[in-house]
């Protein structure tokens, strides 16, 4: 617990950030073990969030890959996606330090609508900060961070998109430290966020392992799950680590190819690949040129589109434990149909990544035992999935 993992992780920032970093870590060490504490966490998940979310058999999927595959629903957790998890822990968290507001960074808004939602429900005021160019792709999202009581501001430093948004809230943070608590989205940044962030998601695996002990009688042979940032990924993982017969997979976005800018492969091997560097506070993976400057990303899922990754996975991939593979755009929007017509579920873009590399590899885990993170619902990607198929 010293925020390293590995040589990764640490804490990379300015001073004005030091004084707030070192606030949060020990206020969260001293509550997340306090048994008020853990309560009122876990009334909040079972009751706000509606967890536990259920583990699906996905029979039909399932046989047709020729492995029996188990769905970690958290597509069914209010709001839609894992987020809540994190973002109710930490604005709870805030409330408990005394905070009166709370500030995060949104990209394609899903973190912005999970923390508004967290604020709303326990009576903190909220900013969000946006790109302009990510608040006009996502509208809809914006008006539902309104809707919720949420004020949503405009960032037009950079390329006016997720990684400016977070600069802008680190900003913020440093200057209202005494009534706000930043809700980082994902399990990134300087220590404590991607310990704390973990923490909040280990909700995941811990229900998983629970749930395929009951169903199947013993632990899987394969645990997988898309990383973004990494946080639903690394709440599933959390439960099986120490359990060295389970594989562990990570599925990144491949994007349209391997060329500069058209993908978010930290992982992949190679000139196309990320290479150890610092961003948003923390020694991780990042894509970036010869001169260190980040590269700009593609997904078709706006969840998965960033340059780094949480230092832990970085910390994972070098030691073997985990194993981190992309797939493309197209092989995702053709999970995603796959999983609606065989088990009537619409998962998210960025879930499809994981049913498209299972879809891939199937024939390596013949007669295996899977369980595959849903991270989210796909009722946000409609239209995008609309517009990627030319369906008008
Ligand atoms: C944000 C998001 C992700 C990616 O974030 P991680 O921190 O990598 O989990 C994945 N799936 C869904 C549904 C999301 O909303």
């Amino acid at each position: 617990m010293n925020g390293r993992f590995g040589r990764f992780g640490g804490r990379y920032a300015p001073e004005t950030l030091m004084g707030p970093l070192m606030e949060l870590e020990a206020a969260w060490r001293r509550l997340k073990d306090e048994p008020a504490f853990a309560a009122e966490l876990a009334a909040l998940l079972k009751d706000f969030v509606g967890r536990p979310t259920a583990l699906t058999p996905a029979v039909r999927l399932g046989g047709e890959l020729g492995l029996t595959l188990f769905l970690k629903r958290e597509d069914l957790a209010h709001t839609g996606a894992h987020k809540i998890n994190n973002t109710v822990g930490q604005v709870l968290l805030a409330k408990r330090m005394g905070k009166t507001r709370v500030i995060a960074e949104t990209g394609a808004g899903q973190h912005g609508v999970a923390t508004a939602t967290a604020a709303a429900r326990l009576g903190l005021s909220c900013v969000v900060y946006m790109g302009s160019v990510d608040m006009e792709r996502q509208a809809l999202n914006v008006y539902r961070m309104r809707l919720l009581g949420a004020e949503v501001r405009a960032v037009e430093s950079g390329s006016k998109t997720l990684k400016d948004a977070v600069n802008e809230a680190m900003r913020d943070w440093a200057a209202s430290v005494k009534d706000t608590h930043y809700v980082l989205g994902s399990a990134l940044g300087p220590h404590p966020f991607p310990a704390m962030v973990r923490g909040f998601h280990e909700v995941i695996g811990t229900e998983a392992r629970a749930q395929v002990l009951a169903a199947a009688g013993r632990l899987p042979d394969l645990a997988v799950a898309c990383v973004g940032g990494g946080s639903n990924a690394i709440g599933l993982f959390s439960g099986f680590l120490a359990d060295a017969s389970v594989a562990l997979v990570g599925v990144e976005a491949g994007g349209t190819g391997f060329g500069p800018g058209e993908h978010a492969a930290r992982f992949a091997p190679g000139e196309g690949g990320g290479r150890p560097g610092i961003l948003h506070g923390s020694f991780t993976v990042l894509l970036q040129d010869g001169h260190g400057q980040v590269r700009d990303t593609h997904s078709v899922s706006a969840g998965l589109d960033y340059p780094a990754v949480g230092p832990e996975h970085a910390a994972l991939a070098e030691s073997g434990r985990a194993r981190y593979e992309s797939v493309t755009d197209a092989e995702a929007l053709a999970a995603f149909d796959r999983l609606a017509r065989t088990e009537g579920i619409l998962p998210a873009l960025e879930s499809s990544h994981a049913v498209a590399w299972l879809c891939r590899e199937a024939k390596a885990w013949k007669g295996k035992l899977v369980v595959l993170n849903l991270s989210g619902r796909g009722d946000k990607d409609v239209e995008s999935v609309r517009k990627a198929r030319g369906d008008g």
